[in-house]
């Protein structure tokens, strides 16, 4: 499974390290994933549940600390200390 929909997001946008206030990608316990992209306040998120390996994208409200929760199972994914990751996963893009 890839996250497809964030990539196209930062690609039409033309997003830039300077332009997106938040970006990370983790794994997960499980082999979930996560991956957060802030835009003007708002985050874009996709992630694969660690507990029911359910796919979704959806955009929420940026708030600290963030957590999305499964709409299948209701699992809530926690994401932490995000912030070191930004320049390792910016660089991957280019
Ligand atoms: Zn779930």
């Amino acid at each position: 499974m890839s996250f497809g929909k964030i990539q196209e997001l930062i690609k039409k946008k033309n997003i830039t390290f300077k332009s997106c206030e938040y970006h990370t990608q983790r794994k997960l316990e499980n082999g979930g994933k996560i991956r957060v992209l802030v835009l003007n306040g708002v985050a874009h998120v996709e992630y694969i549940c660690p507990n029911c390996k359910h796919y979704e994208y959806l955009t929420k409200e940026w708030k600290r600390p963030f957590s999305v929760k499964c709409s299948n199972c209701g699992y809530l994914i926690r994401v932490q200390k995000m912030k070191y990751l930004i320049k390792k996963e910016m660089k991957n893009l280019s």
